[in-house]
């Protein structure tokens, strides 16, 4: 991982920091330009230094470069972006991966990565920022997990297993950190328009949902991380199949086997 670039100077004490993982592409990028707008001193994670701080908004960002798939590369970001600022008041987990296709045609290191990018860094990466947080009693987790985590979705069943088990340490920390001030958000999202999908190599092809603008998405997460929200939606829509595979999974299931995705 190299040194940080930008600025870096300690954020003073009216000021509030970021951390964005992922912030080099897509929802990740959005995001750190709806948090600079916002008045956010950034701190920005991705494996392209040009790419983290391009956009013009983010040109004073401290910009941190490393593999999340590297537990000694997710250490030291925390470690730089706490010696940057003196402090992280809100970390935005963004980073992810995808892969589809039928599960015995998934390489065994593709799917032991994307279990480390998306699952393991996180959790690595709030282990080393709470103890902060909860020292100073203060502090947000925001987490980006996906509709796959909370619905399934056939050819993405570890890409959907990431990001349940997300959601579940996300909505277990949620309670375990109660009265300590520090809270945790958690965005679901549906079809965001990213490079997304064309990194995983498989394009969406689906006329619906459409995809929606990474732009709408950020905010929804900015807002509700600026109102104390524990879960957003984007769309918003998409708690109605939740609630429903909840109260009737046998209904939700005929139907989702019905119009789901075949990957075989
Ligand atoms: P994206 O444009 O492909 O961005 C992914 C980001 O993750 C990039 O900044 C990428 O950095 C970073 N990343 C990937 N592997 C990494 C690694 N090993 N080490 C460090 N950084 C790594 O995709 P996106 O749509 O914005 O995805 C953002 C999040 O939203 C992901 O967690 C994804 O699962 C979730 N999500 C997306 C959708 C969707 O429809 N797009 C739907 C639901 C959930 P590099 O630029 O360096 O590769």
């Amino acid at each position: 991982m190299a040194e940080p670039a930008g600025p870096g100077g300690r954020a003073g004490a009216g000021e509030r920091v970021a951390l964005v993982t992922g912030a080099s592409s897509g929802l990740g990028r959005a995001t750190a330009v709806a948090l600079a707008r916002a008045g956010y001193r950034l701190v920005l994670h991705g494996r392209d230094r040009e790419r983290l701080t391009t956009p013009p908004a983010l040109a004073e960002a401290t910009a941190v470069t490393g593999d999340l798939a590297v537990p000694a590369d997710v250490e030291r970001l925390a470690a730089t972006a706490l010696s940057a600022h003196g402090r992280v008041d809100l970390l935005v987990s963004n980073a992810g991966v995808g892969w589809s296709g039928p599960l015995e045609a998934m390489d065994g290191d593709r799917a032991a990565a994307m279990l480390a990018v998306n699952l393991a860094a996180p959790i690595a990466l709030t282990r080393a920022l709470l103890p902060h947080m909860l020292d100073r009693g203060t502090g947000r987790l925001a987490y980006v997990t996906s509709i796959a985590g909370r619905l399934g979705v056939a050819g993405e069943a570890v890409y959907a297993a990431t990001k349940g088990g997300l959601d579940a340490f996300a909505e277990s920390l949620r309670l375990e950190l109660r009265g300590t001030g520090v809270a945790v958000t958690v965005l679901v999202p549906g079809v965001v328009d990213t490079p997304f999908f064309e990194r995983r190599g498989a394009p969406y092809d689906r006329s619906r949902p459409r995809p929606l603008p990474a732009g709408r998405v950020a905010a929804a997460l900015v807002r509700g991380v600026a109102g104390g929200a524990d879960e957003v939606h984007a769309p918003r829509w998409l708690r109605l199949p939740v609630a429903v595979r909840g109260a009737a999974p046998g209904p939700y299931r005929r139907l989702a086997g019905r119009f789901g995705d075949r990957v075989r």
